[in-house]
């Protein structure tokens, strides 16, 4: 009915009018008839009753009416009001999607979602753009890249799926990072996966140019390093043969101006040995082969031996030389001792080196942090200008031209010394005045020894209550005399003679030390005059001076640079039983190496002719029998030779680099053959200008003992065979 309205209103209203005025006229037509007639009972009262009633009844209908037009309106008006609200948010709508979808498309990255039979639903532009194919050939297909290339696949704790692939695509192949992922847009649909990637060909690119070219730089740095060490091993197989050959000419004899010259010849190689150790080194150290032990070693032992190696040196210059290890530091550590004697052997010899008056202290204490151990490198020398201060720690730098030409070096050492002390977890610090000295400061974090507990502490003398009287002057006599106040010792330092003499009858010493530097006739004479008023006199003497005569009115001496353990024990001994006869004192001179009571056989494989001719005559000289083979298949040979007639050879000297059959294969062969016989264990020493670490495990994975580094001295062979007879002496 109200469609039929609204389609035709005007036939509607033609019949609403008819339904009205009909009704409208049958109402009056049927009152006017029903009044007139005869029984009727019309009545005008009772009719104005009824018109006012029906009259009010229209009112009353008439403004229920109104109310209820009034409530609609004013809903009407809330629908209105509503509806707009609507009407903008709907318009928000569209806008955001708009702008989403703009972004969407406009994204670099590519977007595509897929139905879980993998047919897509949706592709962004970008995707598009890379299958070279418009949305709608795509949507609804199974279109997918072919993959050249798989990289590494991982998945992130959100269940995303990340990988990298290599596609080919019309532009040629292009690599893209994926993170795909399902999505479920309704609680009621399938989940769809959507993928999104970024096309990262250039960084990938980028990644693989970098790590080619550090493969080859790897690779060329290995090859330096191989480099350097095969030319190290040709430069040292001749320097062996020089250092060697110069050693032997000494020992004939020979004129002055000849023994100069075989020196030279000896000093020269020698300084190129230590050369071609500092390039090793630091090529070592560059390629980051710089392996450190730990190990436990004895401090004060570890010091002293660097001051008495480089006594020597020191005395020669007329430089003093003194060590002080701090009495409360632990006597054993753990590290790696010849690293930290690299270390130290250098800053105290460049010391010595730009020191012309004075003298360098090698002082150890303590450091700033707990387990850290300051290591103190203090000269009187021509310092280092503030400018060049940092420099000095780069490599194959000087300090300036002219220190170079007068005192030559390579400026390798502190470079060295500085990555060594890095690679230990501490650091180097460098203090300096011009012409006043330097002190160099190496702290490194060396942790105390497990051990050390059980180990006897540094003896310390109880000097509690005795008065020393010490004559000297310089740094040591400083270092000697903070020594002995740390052993209670009242110690009066005074470094002239006419003061000393002065001072004697002042109260009674239990000990007078002179330094024989102050001359030898003051020395003497201040021990005269010293026998009434001390006890013990000791004299202080350089190892070129112990063979001097020694006047009789010292009842001891000790050889510079002290050792503490030396000390000690001279001034704990009791006076009486100090021997007059000055018992010998252990010092760098009298630590000549055991001679071997017994000759060794020793079979020799060695190919060049002037190192064979100088292991020929250094074992002859040392008293033992050698036979020479001059490649692996000869040594081998004249081993089983030896083995089969009974007669063994005690010890064998390997060669690694050699004609037919190489050292390592020799061996391999000797101790196949010995297993197999179950015969008697020969040692076998490498011979081998080869220093670098994968060279000696192959050594000693081959089967040898040990190994002997060229050029060889006479002290190292002698050394290695020493503890080769001793043995053999033990097992007989
Ligand atoms: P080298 O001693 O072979 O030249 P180093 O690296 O050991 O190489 O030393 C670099 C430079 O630092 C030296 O050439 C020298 O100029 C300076 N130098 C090092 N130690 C001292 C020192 N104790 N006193 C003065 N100058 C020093």
């Amino acid at each position: 009915m109200r469609r039929f309205r609204r389609r035709h209103p005007r036939i509607a209203f033609a019949i609403r009018s008819f339904v009205i005025f009909s009704a409208t006229f049958g109402a009056a037509y049927g009152f006017v008839t029903g009044s007139r007639s005869e029984n009727s009972g019309y009545d005008p009262n009772a009719f104005a009753v009824g018109a006012s009633f029906l009259f009010a009844l229209a009112c009353l209908g008439l403004a229920t009416l109104s109310m209820r037009l009034r409530f609609v309106n004013k809903r009407l008006r809330t629908l209105a009001a509503h509806n707009e609200t609507l009407i903008d948010r709907n318009w928000e709508l569209k806008e955001a999607e708009e702008r989403a979808r703009s972004l969407f498309e406009q994204q670099g990255d590519l977007i595509v979602l897929r139905d879980q039979q993998g047919r897509i639903i949706f592709a962004n532009e970008a995707y598009c753009a890379l299958a070279g194919q418009a949305r709608g050939a795509l949507v609804g297909t199974r279109f997918d890249f072919d993959v050249l290339e798989q990289g590494d696949s991982a998945r992130e704790s959100s269940g995303t799926r990340v990988h990298d692939q290599k596609i080919a695509t019309p532009l040629g192949p292009r690599w893209i990072a994926w993170r795909e992922g399902l999505v479920r847009l309704d609680a009621g649909e399938p989940a769809q996966l959507q993928s999104v990637g970024r096309d990262v060909t250039d960084r990938t690119e980028s990644e693989r140019a970098l790590s080619d070219a550090r493969d080859r730089a790897d690779a060329a740095s290995r090859a330096k390093s191989r480099f350097l060490a095969m030319a190290s091993h040709e430069i040292r197989n001749p320097l062996n043969g020089i250092i060697g050959m110069s050693a032997l000419l000494l020992d004939t004899i020979l004129t002055p101006e000849q023994a100069t010259y075989a020196r030279a010849v000896k000093s020269s190689g020698e300084a190129l040995t230590a050369l071609i150790e500092e390039l090793l080194d630091y090529s070592k150290i560059e390629a980051g082969k710089l392996d450190l032990e730990q190990r436990p070693f004895t401090l004060p032992t570890l010091i002293e031996e660097i001051t008495e190696l480089l006594a020597p040196r020191a005395q020669a210059k007329n430089l003093e030389i003194a060590a002080y290890v701090d009495e409360c530091l632990p006597l054993e550590l753990i590290g790696d001792a010849a690293r930290l004697r690299q270390v130290l052997l250098n800053l105290a010899g460049n010391a010595i080196k730009f020191t012309a008056h004075g003298g360098v202290a090698l002082i150890v204490e303590p450091g700033i942090w707990p387990n850290e151990i300051s290591f103190l490198v203090r000269d009187t020398g021509i310092g280092i200008a503030p400018e060049a201060q940092a420099r000095i720690f780069r490599e194959f730098e000087q300090a300036d031209e002219a220190v170079a030409r007068t005192y030559g070096g390579t400026g390798l050492g502190l470079a060295i010394s500085e990555r060594i002390v890095k690679r230990m977890g501490g650091r180097i610090a460098l203090q300096s005045e011009p012409g006043k000295g330097s002190t160099f400061e190496v702290a490194i974090p060396l942790a105390p020894s497990q051990g050390s507990a059980g180990h006897a502490a540094l003896p310390t003398p109880d000097l509690n209550g005795k008065s020393i009287l010490l004559v000297a002057g310089g740094i040591e006599a400083s270092l000697i005399a903070r020594r002995l106040e740390r052993w209670g010792g009242q110690t009066c330092l005074v470094a002239d003679a006419a003061v000393a003499e002065a001072l004697l009858p002042e109260r009674a010493w239990h000990a007078v030390l002179i330094d024989r530097a102050l001359g030898p006739v003051v020395a003497d004479h201040l021990a005269e005059a010293a026998r009434a008023h001390a006890t013990q006199r000791l004299v202080l003497l350089t190892p070129s001076s112990r063979h001097d005569k020694i006047s009789p009115s010292f009842t001891g001496y000790l050889v510079k640079p002290l050792r503490t353990a030396s000390l000690a024990a001279r001034l704990a001994q009791a006076p009486e039983i100090a021997s007059p006869d000055l018992a010998p004192e252990p010092t760098t001179e009298t630590r000549t190496l055991a001679k071997t009571t017994t000759g060794l056989s020793v079979l020799v494989a060695e190919d060049n002719e002037i190192n064979a001719l100088l292991m020929r005559s250094l074992l002859t000289k040392l008293g033992h029998r050698l036979v020479i083979a001059v490649h692996g298949e000869a040594a081998l040979e004249s081993w089983l030779a030896a083995s089969s007639a009974g007669t063994p050879y005690d010890l064998v000297l390997m060669d690694i680099q050699m004609p037919q059959l190489d050292g390592i294969a020799a061996t391999r062969r000797i101790r196949a053959h010995e297993t197999g016989t179950g015969g008697r264990h020969t040692p076998i020493l490498a011979l081998t200008a080869n220093t670098l670490v994968e060279d000696r495990y192959a050594c000693f994975e081959a089967g040898m003992d040990g190994f002997l580094i060229k050029p060889l001295d006479r002290e190292k062979l002698d050394e290695a065979l020493a503890g080769l007879a001793a043995a053999r002496h033990l097992a007989v």
